[in-house]
């Protein structure tokens, strides 16, 4: 980046991560070096740290609406993702071995899926509409017998379309009810809300979700702490074995800093949440109608109104997201593209490649998202705009020249 060019950074990647918030950190200060004892020891300062976890734990099953055995912590996203899929399947193999997910799930989803198939696990992906919600009729055709779990994610990270939750927990319960004599648990219902817990609805009760999770680095919170909410009879299977913290589910010593943490950054989004989710709703929309207003040949992926309030998600035909990316860059403009590269091969984004629309390589390879966060307003936005359709006429130009070569 060039130093000269830029005052300060325009971050508009919080889908990736987020800044921990300063009452956050002001929170864990105390629990590295003072309240630093073993919450399974039995002297004063074991004790203290129990305190701590039990105090976050009850504070995080309040905003959950669930009870405080409910609460599972982990070590991130990934690992409650994977303790959800990993542990339903080997827990209830027995009992079946299909699973349904949908085709846009977060690769801590994706990736323990094809594990399992090639443990004999037999996994439907959900196809999706072109605006990237679940098709409901199909996944009520979808479940069987033997299936043992569904994991929808309730919103997505790269095009953050919402999925109907709750509608999808009473297409699996009237399933439920159906099958009554053979089976009552069965399929079991988790959903991956790392994006959504900032925004929507977190009741557990409301969404009927049997499994949930969510993570401190997309709320303002630390980073490698997570909860799997796992509601109370359900059993799992854990991926790590030890000393049997958290309800023999997930050993190791308690991560205390990073557990109050996250019931602090927790507290904190929900308390925000009515305001910052019409402040940012109008923001984006504002954002959204300016682009494709501004420059020739954008288009929108995802839903228009079903979508996080701070996604935008636009492709820009004729340009490679990377490149735009990188000039933003040079403006100290932080934006992410839904295609991950690496050096050998340019693998298109497998969420927009779902939306199943024309052209969808081009449309992946030239999407760029933007997303929103508190410390985002219309004067950055606006900045944005301003050097934006510059950029993309530099880049289009660019590739015409080469193009005539
Ligand atoms: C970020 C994210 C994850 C992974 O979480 P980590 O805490 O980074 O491990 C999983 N699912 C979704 C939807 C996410 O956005």
């Amino acid at each position: 980046m060039d130093k000269n060019k830029i005052k300060k950074i325009i971050y508009m990647d919080y889908a990736a991560t987020t800044p921990v918030a300063i009452e956050v950190k002001k929170e864990m200060e105390k629990y590295w070096s003072k309240i630093y004892g073993n919450p399974s020891s039995l002297h004063s300062l074991g004790r203290m740290a129990r305190e701590a976890i039990d105090n976050a734990r009850s504070r995080i099953a309040k905003i959950l609406n669930c009870g405080t055995d409910e609460v599972i912590f982990t070590a991130g996203g990934t690992e409650s993702d994977n303790l959800a899929i990993f542990g339903v399947a080997h827990k209830y193999k027995d009992y079946g071995k299909h699973i349904i997910v949908s085709k846009i799930e977060h690769h801590a989803i994706l990736r323990p899926c094809e594990v399992l198939e090639k443990e004999g696990f037999e996994i439907t992906y959900l196809d999706i509409d072109k605006d990237g919600i679940v098709n409901l009729e199909k996944l009520a055709k979808s479940l069987r017998k033997d299936t043992i779990l569904v994991s929808i994610m309730y919103a997505n990270n790269e095009i953050g379309t919402i999925q109907p939750i709750s509608e999808i927990a009473k297409i699996i319960s009237d399933f439920k009810f159906r099958m009554q004599n053979e089976r009552k648990t069965l399929p079991l219902f988790h959903t991956d809300a790392c994006q959504a817990a900032g925004f929507l609805d977190l009741n557990v009760k409301n969404l009927g979700v049997d499994l949930m999770t969510l993570n401190g680095s997309k709320i303002y919170g630390p980073k490698q702490i997570a909860i799997l909410y796992k509601k109370s009879g359900v059993k799992l299977e854990p991926l790590i074995y030890g000393g049997g913290q958290e309800f023999n589910l997930r050993s190791g010593t308690e991560n205390l800093p990073l557990i109050v943490g996250l019931a602090k950054a927790l507290e904190l989004v929900e308390k925000n949440k009515k305001f910052e989710v019409k402040r940012l709703t109008k923001l984006r929309d504002y954002f959204i109608k300016k682009i494709l207003k501004l420059i020739p040949q954008s288009i929108l992926n995802g839903h228009a109104i079903k979508r996080l309030p701070n996604n935008i998600n636009v492709s820009i035909l004729g340009v490679e997201g990377e490149s735009v990316i990188l000039m933003l860059d040079d403006y100290g403009i932080c934006a992410s593209t839904g295609s991950a590269c690496n050096s050998k091969s340019l693998e298109p984004s497998h969420v927009i490649m779902a939306l199943g629309k024309a052209e969808a390589k081009e449309i992946a390879h030239s999407s760029i998202r933007f997303t929103l966060g508190k410390f985002t307003n219309k004067k950055e936005i606006n900045y944005v705009l301003k050097v934006l359709p510059g950029i993309i006429e530099r880049l289009r130009s660019i590739s015409a020249i080469t193009a005539k070569k």
